[in-house]
């Protein structure tokens, strides 16, 4: 079994594939957020998530938070300058005498994700995959690697985080070359990132970030705001510390509320003080920070090479993306709602559980859910049911085909959008038609082109064109993935029923086009040389054609089929005569 694990800044994920579903797991609190904290004690084992989060506020010093802003780092690079080490060797943290390297810490929270996984499985869970941002160098996506060995994981990839979060929001399904903008504001960090998917993997375009941009910043900016309306001033480290925790909470909280109430019992002793707030002053203090954001989406825009009218989708990583303050800048920025259909601080790491299971190959069940359930066509020449997309497609899906006029001098053509297993078009339901015009023209001499695609909704797009004008149209089809399971069985076993009636129908109708187009075309080209052919041949074509006129009225597929054959042998010279005289 694979774990998908989202090393996170703030909060750390486990979660992995279980009966076809990709689950989160909870540690015996119930809670599956996991602080990424680390607390050293003096003595004895680490301590990690809440418990590490409680005794930051006691020794700041022994604890270790945000230790992923310094992985796979060296002394004097990005985050690294107020930790004085010597410049150019990798970055390690002194605590109790001994020097630990950001893996070595990090790999305690892994440890702690470990063992909350084997505990609710029950079973050793020793294989990982594990999301970095997607702008982690080699050496930062090595240390992470290392720091997953460390915890005795099998690190079987390293995984982009917008690649993960558009796994999670099932976006590896849309059309071929969509592209996707990934807004990631997580506790401590900011990112966008734009993904275009290619062949089914998502190939990051562009991405932009600040790594001191997210709640945290949120949480100072109200912290002061609260200080302000208790007319306080500065506090010391621990209650400064507490303050923050109570900012977040109170932050959290106008997620969904308009007003809150602040309790603070530690700030002045014995007296507890209670500082109202409302979600209107909150996001007063809070909008420049959001602001900030602004310009970095629409760099990575332009490095893209993009518009935002031509991104597919938009979608939102990280637990500050709850807040509606931001989902209104994203909205605007990108001229875009942003798609809120997952829980956005799971999405990393429930993309990397799908990563996992489809390294593993156990996805494919669940690909198979999203089929067409029946073929769909449109309806050609005779009556045919002419297949575009095949019953049990997976979507999304596209597919297209040329279509000619039958007859001269038509000037259009009525497209009847088909779903069905039945050969017949009048056996099949009709979802929609319209009529595509074109000039009149000779007989097939028109080129319609008509395209199907069905998108990751299960809408159905179908599109015609005469090529020649450019004149098209475009219908949109909600009905052709959603058919009870009554209909598609009526429509299976009807099909079964009638299948060798069906298939005859199928095989003479064919048969009659073609006699119908051969007759005209050996009695023209018997006016023009029949005088070139010997009286034995000229009589022998004359017989094979009345002969074909009869099957026809038959309605006899194996006698049309066989006097169709002895009608094209003996017009063989014919047709080289025919041919030479052409090229004469
Ligand atoms: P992440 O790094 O994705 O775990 O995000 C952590 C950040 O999201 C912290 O700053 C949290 O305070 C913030 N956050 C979580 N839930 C909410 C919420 N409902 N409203 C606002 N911010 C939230």
């Amino acid at each position: 079994m694979i774990a998908g694990i989202d090393l996170g800044t703030t909060n750390s994920l486990i979660g992995v594939y279980e009966s076809g579903f990709p689950t989160l797991l909870a540690d015996a609190e119930g809670k599956r957020l996991i602080p990424s904290v680390v607390y050293f004690p003096e003595k004895g084992i680490p301590v990690v998530g809440r418990e590490g989060l409680r005794m930051q506020a006691f020794h700041p010093e022994c604890t270790f938070s945000s230790v992923k802003r310094l992985i796979g780092r060296r002394f004097g690079e990005e985050g690294t300058q107020n930790l004085g080490g010597t410049v150019g060797s990798p970055v390690t943290l002194p605590i109790h005498g001994q020097n630990l390297t950001p893996e070595e810490v990090s790999s305690e929270i892994l440890k702690k994700l470990k063992s909350i996984a084997e505990e609710r499985l029950g079973a050793a869970v020793d294989r990982a995959v594990i999301t970095v941002p997607a702008y982690f160098n080699d050496a930062q996506r090595a240390a992470t690697r290392k720091a997953g060995e460390l915890a005795g994981f099998t690190v079987e990839r390293i995984l982009s985080e917008p690649t993960a979060a558009a796994l999670s929001y099932g976006l590896d399904r849309l059309q071929e070359n969509a592209k996707v903008a990934v807004y990631d504001l997580g506790g401590g960090t900011f990112d966008l990132s734009i993904l275009r998917l290619d062949n089914g993997v998502f190939e990051v375009l562009s991405t932009h970030g600040d790594t001191r941009l997210g709640g945290d910043d949120l949480d100072e900016a109200i912290a002061g705001l609260i200080l302000r309306e208790a007319g306080m001033g500065s506090l010391n480290i621990e209650r400064s510390i507490r303050l923050k925790q109570a900012a977040r909470a109170a932050k959290e909280t106008l997620s969904t509320q308009e007003t809150t109430v602040v309790l603070l019992p530690f700030l002045e002793g014995e007296k507890s003080v209670e500082i109202p707030l409302t979600r209107e002053q909150v996001e007063k203090v809070c909008a420049p920070i959001v602001a900030r954001t602004r310009a970095l989406c629409l760099r990575a825009l332009e490095d893209a090479g993009l518009k935002s009218e031509q991104l597919d989708q938009v979608i939102l990583v990280g637990g500050s993306t709850r807040m509606p303050l931001v989902q209104k800048l994203v909205a605007e920025v990108f001229d875009k709602e942003p798609n809120l259909s997952q829980h956005p601080d799971e999405a990393v790491a429930l993309g990397a559980v799908l990563q996992g299971a489809i390294l593993e190959g156990n996805l494919r069940n669940v690909a198979l859910l999203d089929v067409t359930p029946l073929s769909l066509g449109i309806e050609t020449f005779g009556g045919l049911m002419n297949v575009i997309i095949p019953r049990n497609t997976t979507i999304p899906a596209k597919a297209g085909e040329m279509f000619t006029n039958a007859v001269a001098g038509q000037s259009g053509m009525k497209i009847k959008v088909l779903q069905g297993e039945r050969e017949l078009a009048m056996d099949n339901w009709m979802l929609g038609s319209f009529e595509i015009p074109f000039p009149p023209s000779q007989k097939g001499a028109a080129r319609v082109g008509v395209q199907f695609s069905i998108d990751a909704d299960g809408i159905l797009h179908v599109l015609a064109r005469d090529t020649a004008t450019g004149i098209e149209k475009i219908v949109e089809i909600k009905s052709a993935v959603e058919v009870s399971d009554e209909a598609v069985e009526a429509m299976l076993a009807g099909s079964l029923e009638h299948a060798f009636e069906d298939m005859d129908a199928r095989i003479f109708t064919e048969a009659r086009l073609k006699a119908e187009e051969m007759l005209p075309a050996v009695e023209s080209a018997l006016e023009q040389l029949g005088s070139e052919l010997s009286e034995p041949e000229v009589l022998e074509i004359k017989k094979q054609s009345s002969e074909v006129i009869s099957a026809l009225a038959s309605k006899e597929t194996n006698r049309l089929k066989q006097a169709l054959t002895a009608l094209d042998h003996s017009t063989q010279t014919l047709a080289t005569k025919l041919i030479e005289r052409a090229m004469g």
